[in-house]
């Protein structure tokens, strides 16, 4: 655009009242958070999507027993909707689950949402300007703002291990539980030892016949400090859950210290997780199979009063020897034991560093952005990707934290978006697209800080396959706060289109 043409734009904008046309694409805290900042600022032109029947993400996906956030829940909610009455500490899921329905239908968000919508593909149209949404039904969406909201947790993750087709008996991913596979009296196998399997292996042990759970390393395990609310709790006034969730974010917050840049600050956690393992694992034998040879926090922590009790049940067994093949009837370790199982876990994870995968996403010039990515996903505030003008992702690369309320993360993101938005709708046929070397910029700071954090030393979802750690911001929270309060235009390209050409397809 020229100069002339750049500042008779500008003198345009602000004039406009059409508001952009947003297409937030995942119904979970990322999306539907967007969702409502919109509405509460007025912005009503926008449409949710979402692949299932139901809204929630990984609350939705995540039924497993024992399913609940380790994250206390005066935290781990949108902080402009904390009066929910939580029942316990550490919500369950179906108390998550029902608390974002609460929210979606108190902002009226049903109009908005489109459910059982898969998005095959999105494609920038440099003409008009919009991106162009195809379903993988064959229906068409256009939209002037994408905003990806995918979450990098709703993909599972299958190990790749011989045999594991050939399994005559019930297999399931923690992600995908079946409610009507019955463990009463049955011998089951959890593979992991992750966050998922730490809640899982206590809910389940005392019903199954046999538990056996294959570790492939030991995990740091600190306390849960798990407190009923009662009624009249549930009722308090803000200032006592202010104060909780102030008291948790600021213990996180140091957590975050430790595991990024001063390992002092995670003593604590340290100490925490030897004595748990010393109280509660009194054979040295065992107590020493579960005592991680990692750096505290180079893996997510987990948190669970409950694990190592279950584990020294008389009908569960650690197993430790590698798993070399999954037979019609078992699992066979490297000591040649068979195992012998009618039922197996997958408590594996997720395909975490494949951000926005399966969509094919085609930004300025037919630029396919997994290939952009080939080397790990990267993007300006984890939220713009230069040559993928007006996308703006919820939950991008880079902005996974180790310790504390992705919420909170989310919440960040959203303001920003909000406030690009809102640019742009000032600016009616234009779009933003980061700089390249602003981006870069942020990819090296990224990586150079990645070298001081414990993530870097021991392999986990955080990171790609070549190393880099494409998924955690190596900071504080509140740092990232900050730096993404501000829409910085200079930072961006701004391109005007040609608005006479939009082409016909549906936004409703
Ligand atoms: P995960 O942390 O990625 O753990 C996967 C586990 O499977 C690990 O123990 C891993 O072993 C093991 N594993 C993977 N492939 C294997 C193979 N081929 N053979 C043997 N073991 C194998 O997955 P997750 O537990 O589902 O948790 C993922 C994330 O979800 C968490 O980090 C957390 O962010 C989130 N989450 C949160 C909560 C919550 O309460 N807030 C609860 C559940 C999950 P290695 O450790 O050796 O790699």
């Amino acid at each position: 655009m020229s100069f002339a043409g750049d500042l008779w734009s500008r003198f345009r904008w602000g004039r406009t009242t059409e508001p952009a046309r947003v297409v937030i694409i995942g119904a979970g805290f990322g999306g539907l958070g967007m969702a409502i900042q919109l509405k509460r600022a007025g912005h009503h032109n926008f449409l949710v999507v979402e692949k299932a029947n139901d809204i929630g993400g990984v609350w939705r996906d995540n039924t497993y027993p024992g399913a609940a956030c380790d994250v206390p829940s005066h935290l781990y909610c949108y902080s402009f909707e904390q009066d929910f009455g939580w029942s316990q500490r550490y919500a369950t899921q179906p108390e998550i689950h029902a608390y974002l329905e609460q929210c979606t239908e108190k902002y009226g968000l049903d109009e908005h949402l489109k459910l059982g919508t898969e998005i095959a593909s999105a494609d920038f149209d440099e003409r008009t300007g919009q991106w162009r949404l195809l379903t993988a039904t064959g229906e068409l969406i256009d939209a002037d703002v994408l905003v990806p909201a995918c979450g990098q947790l709703g993909r599972p993750a299958t190990p790749d291990i011989p045999g594991l087709n050939s399994f005559t008996g019930t297999i399931m991913h923690s992600s995908r539980w079946q409610p009507d596979r019955d463990l009463s009296g049955r011998r089951v196998a959890v593979i992991g030892t992750g966050s998922s399997a730490l809640q899982i292996v206590p809910a389940i042990a005392a019903r199954t016949d046999r538990l056996t759970v294959f570790q492939r390393s030991a995990s740091h395990i600190v306390p849960r400090l798990e407190a009923s609310y009662s009624t009249a709790r549930r009722q308090t006034a803000r200032a006592p859950r202010t104060l909780s969730r102030l008291g948790w974010w600021l213990l996180y917050e140091s957590m975050a210290l430790g595991i990024t840049r001063w390992p002092p600050a995670a003593a604590g956690a340290v100490r925490g997780s030897r004595a748990l393992l010393a109280a509660q694992v009194e054979d040295p034998e065992l107590r020493a199979r579960l005592t991680p040879d990692t750096e505290i926090g180079c893996k997510r922590v987990g948190i669970s009063s409950t694990y190592y009790p279950a584990l020294v049940r008389p009908n569960v067994e650690v197993a430790t020897d590698r798993i070399v093949a999954v037979t019609e009837h078992g699992i066979r370790t490297a000591d040649a034991a068979e195992h012998v199982v009618d039922t197996i876990i997958l408590a594996t994870g997720f395909e975490a560093t494949d951000f926005l995968a399966p969509m094919r996403i085609r930004g300025r010039d037919g630029q396919e952005l997994s290939r952009v990515w080939r080397h790990g996903a990267r993007a300006y505030l984890g939220i713009t990707v230069p040559s993928f003008p007006n996308m703006f992702l919820i939950y991008g690369p880079n902005t996974n934290i180790g310790a504390g309320s992705i919420i909170y993360m989310l919440e960040s993101q959203i303001r920003y978006i909000r406030r690009a938005i809102a640019k742009l709708t000032t600016a009616p046929g234009h779009s933003f697209d980061v700089r390249p070397r602003v981006e870069d910029r942020f990819h090296r700071e990224m990586q150079r800080r990645m070298r001081s954090t414990a993530w870097v030393t021991c392999r986990s979802w955080y990171r790609h396959a070549n190393g880099q750690v494409t998924n955690n911001w190596p900071g504080q929270t509140f740092e990232y706060r900050w730096r993404t309060s501000r829409f910085v235009l200079a930072e961006y390209r701004v391109t005007a289109h040609n608005r006479e050409q939009r082409p016909a397809g549906t936004n409703q």
